[in-house]
């Protein structure tokens, strides 16, 4: 096709996830169409995609309405992780305002299978009681953001994961920080948690591939797991793999990258 002549398909793409990622790749090689991924700015270094980026909230609802129509984009696609209930939300009611047609990539949650000690929560705060008063060795795979919700429960030493090293000190009195970028990997996740001595892992059910190496780490070394629950988002056609994304948007052939 030739972009040149025939009008490109203006395309937001919401991420901040590895899903994200892998799709602006595709979208990258897909001439007719015309892709901005968009990041909420919360990680210092974010990876820099192959096709143009913004960075920052849009404003509210109101502010992505906008946004929408002055940038004249035809479609959307919502990549942002599972627990980004807000910005989900807002998407579903600005492409209403706006008519633009949604799509959102979300893979399935986990599911725990025969032998799993979960303890399935709804929030972290019900994470942080789950762990219980007794010191508990507890590996947080939760992110920057919630960390505080476990200062109230400063009897437990923490293994902390970030995707950037902490500014400031963290809220957590007994905490080890690693910083590391996903994806990772069962056997390293399996040192990891050995190493730390880890009794119990917290975890938010993400799905898909990029953070499950520390559930299925847990599950080789048969440590319990508090798993969060998924925050509700208001109900959107979704779809799991890039290549069902791609089709969606009108082209047809099939990336090659893993996980689609
Ligand atoms: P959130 O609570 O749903 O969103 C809060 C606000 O952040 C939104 O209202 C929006 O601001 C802005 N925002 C969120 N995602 C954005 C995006 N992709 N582009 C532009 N603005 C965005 O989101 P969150 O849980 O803080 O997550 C923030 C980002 O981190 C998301 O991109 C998400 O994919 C990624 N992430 C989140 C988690 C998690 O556990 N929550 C884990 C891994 C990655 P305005 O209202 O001003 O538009």
């Amino acid at each position: 096709m030739n972009a040149s002549t025939t009008k490109q398909l203006r395309v937001l793409l919401l991420g901040g996830t590895a899903d994200a990622n892998r799709l602006a790749h595709a979208l990258a090689g897909a001439p007719q169409i015309d892709a901005v991924l968009s990041y909420a700015g919360r990680t210092d270094n974010p990876t820099p995609p192959p096709i143009p980026w913004r960075v920052g909230g849009f404003g509210g609802v109101d502010g992505l309405t906008d946004y929408l129509r002055s940038e004249n984009i035809d479609r959307v696609v919502d990549a942002t992780h599972p627990f980004a209930a807000q910005m989900s939300a807002h998407a579903v009611e600005a492409c209403r305002r706006a008519g633009v047609p949604l799509l959102a990539l979300e893979r399935a949650p986990w599911q725990r299978v025969a032998g799993d000690q979960w303890i399935e929560v709804d929030d972290l705060a019900a994470a942080a009681e789950a762990l219980g008063e007794t010191p508990r060795r507890v590996f947080l795979g939760i992110g920057r953001m919630h960390l505080k919700t476990f200062a109230a429960h400063p009897q437990h030493a923490y293994l902390v994961r970030l995707v950037d090293p902490p500014r400031a000190a963290l809220p957590l009195p007994n905490a080890q920080v690693i910083v590391a970028r996903g994806p990772f990997d069962r056997a390293s996740d399996r040192a990891m948690l050995t190493e730390f001595r880890a009794d119990c892992v917290v975890a938010k059910n993400a799905g898909g591939h990029a953070a499950s190496a520390k559930i299925e780490a847990a599950r080789d070394l048969a440590l319990p797991v508090v798993m969060v629950r998924r925050p509700d988002v208001p109900t959107r056609p979704c779809v799991e793999s890039v290549a069902e994304v791609m089709r969606w948007l009108g082209h047809d052939e099939t990336p090659t990258e893993r996980g689609v």
